[in-house]
């Protein structure tokens, strides 16, 4: 149910040795509308994309788990603030995230891995692109500077023929 096409792209090959969390369901398998609620936090600095880890700060999973109809619910929140890179202007920035999750399991046998389910959520649900602001300009190809900040300083290369009459247009 959670396999994950193309995991083989992040970085599997650093072992972290760390605890699981484990939901016991077994209580609330025959009682129907019984909910578990839980709250803890995972650490997926490990999750690499990239070559870029931005969760360097713990990620909190927020949730609960119910039994509908003899179904079990699943739903959580996962909320942290990446240290990203824009990917226009290369300036780091904090960015907030925040990943909704939900599904329902029919089968339940006792115990759900929330810390595999989370750290599968959180890789399937990075942004694509980050960006410092909607409106970032980015690096001048030519020049390389941050045009959030700076002139574009090309114009010096323009031909002199040119530059002539661009100053006669500016009169
Ligand atoms: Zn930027
Ligand atoms: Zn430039």
């Amino acid at each position: 149910m959670f396999d994950i096409p193309g995991r083989v792209l992040y970085n599997t090959t650093r072992v972290i040795a760390r605890c699981s969390m484990v939901l016991d369901v077994k209580r609330i398998i025959n009682t129907p509308g019984g909910r578990i609620p839980f709250d803890f936090t995972e650490d997926f600095s490990d999750v690499d994309f990239g070559g870029v880890c931005p969760a360097v700060r713990p990620v909190s999973v927020v949730g609960q788990a119910e039994n509908i109809a003899g179904m079990l619910r699943l739903q959580f929140d996962l909320t942290t603030t990446f240290s990203a890179v824009c990917d226009r202007c290369g300036a780091p920035f904090d960015l907030p995230y925040k990943v909704p999750f939900e599904c329902l399991l029919a089968e339940i046998n006792g115990s759900v891995d929330l810390s595999e389910l989370a750290r599968e959520t959180f890789i399937l649900n990075m942004p694509s692109k980050t960006l410092c602001r909607e409106d970032c300009r980015g690096l001048c190809s030519g020049c390389g500077v941050n045009l959030n900040y700076e002139k574009c300083r090309c114009k010096k290369e323009v031909d002199p023929r040119l530059a002539a009459l661009a100053k006669l247009l500016e009169q």
